[in-house]
């Protein structure tokens, strides 16, 4: 058995494994499979329709809002957000808070004067800025509110006096949020809701149209959401999966039910890098991610053992990215909290090994 901290694509329940894998041998008892049949059909209609109400469901999205799944990942999100909300010669403000984040503002730059407010570049982002103001005649702000590379988290959102945009593709599902205090919320499916090749997006209707652009019809939120997120062919499989996920999810008590999951996780994991002489944590302790816990070692030349050590427990996917080094364990929703006892259980068994 192995234990999945992979950052993403990430670990989804083994029973919507077994789900998936059925419908790709016949969907729904119709003697099809989810690759061939229409997206125009019933049975796939049902699909995206269940897949949007359980959205609406866990989030509690208020009225309003338009629930979409796109293909593209939230690297097609940096562009379309500007485009569909940023009027020319308008400018939009961004908060600095990793590589995702400045990917993002590269991307708006092509629309408009994009305003920086603040950065922690020059510490590596090993923590969130919290001290700026949010120019109120900017036309959005945008935040990542799980910085999946550092381990950095947004434990509480900013109050923003212009609509708030928020890529939160690697802890969307993972605690209750207000959705009402957002203008448009993008996710990449890949890290904790679904497979990679769909993109999850919840836009306010009412923020969009007014930048007097032309928008090709499919980076248009608008013709998305006339066309029911299917404009043209949707990413069908995926959305499959990620519906199945969202039942999941459901089944379990939704997102306040998961969210003390992840937060007994991230506990019991930070907990143990804190006591290990061997391990120290890489972000401010303020600033935690409760889905990717990001450590390095004390001493370098216990790197390579550990990762060593880790795979012979079938611990997989811990080693961190190469721009901060040291470990990521990533503990999204699917995780169970029996895989983090693992590590923890492998942490203090190298610290015996090496005394
Ligand atoms: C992974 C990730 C992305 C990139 O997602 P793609 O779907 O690969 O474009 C963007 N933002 C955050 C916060 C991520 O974790």
């Amino acid at each position: 058995m192995k234990h999945n901290f992979g950052a993403g694509p990430g670990i989804l329940p083994h029973e919507v494994f077994k789900q998936a894998a059925e419908a790709v041998l016949d969907f729904n008892g119709t003697g099809l499979s989810i690759l061939e049949i229409s997206h125009r059909s019933a049975e796939f209609e049902a699909v995206l329709d269940e897949a949007v109400k359980l959205v609406k469901e866990l989030f509690e999205v208020p009225e309003g809002y338009s629930v979409l799944f796109l293909q593209g990942g939230a690297s097609t999100q940096f562009a379309l957000a500007p485009y569909n909300l940023l009027p020319e010669g308008g400018k939009a403000a961004y908060l600095d808070s990793g590589v995702w984040a400045s990917k993002a503002i590269k991307e708006a730059k092509y629309f408009g004067e994009t305003i920086v407010v603040a950065t922690s570049k020059e510490s590596n982002y090993t923590y969130i800025p919290k001290d700026f103001t949010i120019p109120a005649d900017a036309a959005y702000f945008h935040i990542t509110s799980n910085n999946t590379i550092y381990g950095t988290q947004l434990q509480e959102f900013f109050k923003s006096p212009i609509p708030m945009v928020c890529d939160m593709s690697s802890d969307i599902f993972s605690r209750k949020i207000n959705v009402a205090d957002f203008g448009l919320i993008y996710a990449g499916a890949q890290k904790n809701m679904g497979p990679a090749g769909v993109t999850l997006v919840i836009v306010k209707d009412s923020i969009l149209g007014k930048t007097g652009r032309k928008i090709p019809a499919m980076f248009n939120y608008q013709t998305q959401i006339e066309g029911g997120s299917m404009y043209n062919t949707p990413p069908c499989f995926a959305i499959l999966v990620s519906m199945l996920t969202l039942r999941w999810l459901k089944s379990k008590g939704g997102v306040e039910a998961i969210q003390k999951e992840n937060e007994a996780k991230a506990k019991a994991l930070y907990t143990e890098i804190d006591r290990n002489p061997l391990f120290k944590p890489v972000c401010v302790p303020e600033d935690r991610s409760h889905m990717n816990v990001c450590f390095v070692v004390e001493n370098p030349e216990h790197e390579k053992p550990f990762l060593k050590y880790c795979e012979e427990k079938g611990i997989v996917g811990i080693k961190g990215h190469r721009s901060v080094g040291g470990f990521r364990a990533s503990i999204y929703n699917a995780l169970p909290i029996t895989s983090v006892h693992v590590l923890i259980d492998a942490m203090q068994e190298f610290q015996e090994k090496n005394k």
